[in-house]
């Protein structure tokens, strides 16, 4: 059988990669603080919630969380609750009935081939029904400190392309990119920060080119005059 070929990231010149260190550097003096919004208090809450946040606001998911979490405390209480109740336990996140297959399956599998823990590397994370890598990469990083990768999320995609990071639109892909041309020390940190200038300066709809740190820097800046 023929080897697939392997992802090879764009090779860019001095000058780009210049640009490219400026960049994180001053927005991760904007965000010093930039972290994962999700609540939990252990790897499996975190493994849910990360599954509820698909097509659903951090905000939202941590609502529904609070009580969710009081209810189900173990992978074996998910795997052994009936499915339409639990599919109404996180409604509000939408997509209920597909999450809950997936949490019901990540459960039972969890008890099964892991000892009821939530997997420590990305290699075993990825056997998990409905997880990805982005998902794998926000567990294995926040719950264990294992950095294996960065989450690329809808935030994280666009300002990867506006910004010029990567010209891919697979996420793996673009995970791919950034990994080339990010340290592997701010790994961790860095998708929180490009989530936390997505969701304040630069906007899906409507950029605040005006406002942003990185505006002289940015090949995808807007009129500054609006
Ligand atoms: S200049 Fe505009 S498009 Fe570029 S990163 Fe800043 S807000 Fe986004």
């Amino acid at each position: 059988m023929a080897k697939k070929n392997k992802y090879q990231p764009p090779k860019l010149s001095e000058e780009e990669k210049k640009r490219l260190k400026e960049i994180l550097k001053r927005l991760k003096d904007a965000y010093p603080e930039a972290k994962i919004a999700l609540k939990f208090s252990n790897p499996l809450e975190l493994l849910i919630a990360t599954i509820l946040s698909a097509q659903c606001t951090d905000e939202r998911v941590n609502q529904v969380t609070a009580e969710l979490f009081k209810k189900y405390r173990s992978a074996k209480d998910y795997a052994e609750a009936p499915l339409e109740e639990l599919a109404e336990d996180i409604r509000p996140t939408g997509f209920y009935q597909q999450k809950a297959k997936y949490i019901k399956e990540c459960a039972r599998l969890i008890i099964e081939n892991f000892g009821g823990e939530v997997p420590r590397t990305m290699e075993d994370m990825l056997k998990l029904p409905g997880v990805a890598r982005k998902t794998a990469n926000i567990v294995l990083s926040n719950a264990y400190g294992v950095v294996e990768g960065i989450p690329v999320d809808t935030h994280v995609r666009r300002l990867a392309q506006r910004l010029g990071f990567s010209k891919e639109k697979n996420p793996d892909k673009i995970e791919q990119d950034l990994m080339a041309l990010i340290p592997r020390e701010e790994w961790g940190q860095i998708a929180y920060v490009f989530q936390a200038h997505g969701r304040k300066i630069c906007k899906a709809k409507k950029p605040l080119c005006n406002r942003c740190v990185v505006k002289d820097l940015c090949p995808s800046r807007q009129d500054l005059t609006q």
